[in-house]
């Protein structure tokens, strides 16, 4: 029997053992050069929120898991071809977190017990590990029962990683972020941010002369929304602020009479852009360059709270996941910065992409339409103290 020479053999066996710790330092290698980014997804879930937050490092945080079924469609009831249930913004959400390389989430970050929120919370949990549940307790303050199912179904999963409860003024310990809670059943932050001890955010805890002549409204009949956990989530000199389905009266509160929240570069809309929220006081003092707006075709979009956001000092461009019905040509962004146009055009993400310098892009998945925004220079950050 022929015998193969002896160096060949050692060679062969080298390669066996040392190939796997080979192709592991490619994979990271090719990790850390395919991202350099915080990427932040706004998912289309129908005028629901879902938003996923992926860092450098490959850290995850979902902010709210969107509608269960298809509800926020008039067939809300739908099935698919076979009779099952349509998991809609599931299937949305999981699609992102394979776009994104998620396999397991870190952080899931529940705003509060809205089917619109908390749809999925459940559904996702059960398709792949969470290791932390974030929210305003293990409590919700409406429990009709068309209301309740989605929020029953997460605390039967939340045990399942471990569930802090926010608070404001909490750290959100996301690994390579600045994650701050701002408010959390009812409760409102009392002092002005800081980035550092000792340093305050920028802009924040200025007298804010817009409270002059601010209106309060009627309180939001449906108080889940007023326990919305918001924060404010910074990585270098890149500041978002998200405040779930918070309240106008809330709002004012964080604004006035001295703004504590600060300025920022980017602004999700507060409940969908609708007109129970979006007091001008806090949406003009933030000076937000770009605004989100997690709208439906027919939920929020409001055209009130659409021009106060399109009026607001410093805002460069508006995005929205969807064209609003109600807003007409007149209150809605030009076509390029729309997600989804009509009826029949849905599923359509918005991707932030933002670098430790400050300066970010954004990205329109359903036409290819990108935009850059610089840094903020030293100056414009001053001047926005005045
Ligand atoms: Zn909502």
């Amino acid at each position: 029997m022929r015998r193969f020479p002896g160096h060949l053999v050692f060679l062969v066996l080298v390669a066996i053992v040392t190939l796997p710790a080979f192709l592991w330092a490619q994979g990271q290698a090719q990790k850390g050069q395919a991202q350099r980014t915080l990427d932040i997804y706004f998912i289309d879930t129908e005028g629901g929120q879902a938003t996923l937050f992926v860092t450098p490092s490959g850290e995850s945080m979902l902010v709210d898991t969107g509608f269960a079924g298809n509800q926020g469609m008039p067939d809300a009831t739908a099935t698919n071809s076979s009779g099952a249930p349509i998991t809609r913004d599931a299937d949305r959400i999981s699609a992102v977190f394979k776009q994104a390389g998620v396999t397991v989430l870190d952080w899931m970050v529940i705003s509060h017990y809205h089917g619109d929120h908390v749809g999925n919370a459940a559904e996702l949990a059960n398709r792949i590990p969470v290791r932390h549940f974030v929210d305003h307790g293990p409590y919700s303050v409406e429990l009709q029962p068309n209301r309740s199912a989605a929020f029953l179904a997460y605390m039967a999963v939340r045990d399942k990683g471990r569930a802090i409860v926010a608070k404001p003024g909490d750290k959100i310990p996301v690994a390579g972020l600045d994650v701050q809670v701002v408010s959390a059943a009812g409760e409102l932050i009392k002092v002005p941010m800081q980035v550092a001890p000792g340093q305050a955010a920028p802009g924040a805890g200025l007298p804010n002369p817009l409270c002059r002549d601010a209106k309060l409204k009627e309180q939001d009949p449906t108080p889940e929304n007023f326990e919305s956990v918001g924060i404010v989530v910074r990585y270098g000199g890149f500041r978002l602020l998200d405040l779930g389905d918070l309240t106008w009266n809330q709002e004012h509160a964080l604004a006035c009479p001295n703004n504590l929240l600060g300025t920022f570069d980017a602004f999700h809309t507060t409940r969908h852009g609708d007109p129970h929220s979006g007091a001008p006081q806090l949406m003009h003092a933030i000076r937000a360059r770009v605004a989100v707006m997690n709208n439906g075709e027919r939920k929020g979009g409001d055209p009130a709270y659409w021009q106060t956001v399109h009026e607001a000092p410093g805002l460069v461009d508006f995005w929205q996941l969807h064209r609003s019905a109600t807003g007409g040509a007149d209150h809605n962004s030009p076509e390029q910065f729309l997600a989804n146009l009509s009826e029949i055009d849905h599923g359509h993400n918005l991707k932030m992409s933002v670098r430790a310098d400050g300066s970010f892009s954004m990205n329109n998945e359903r036409n290819g339409f990108m935009r850059e925004y610089p840094a903020r220079t030293k100056s414009a950050v001053s001047s926005s103290r005045q």
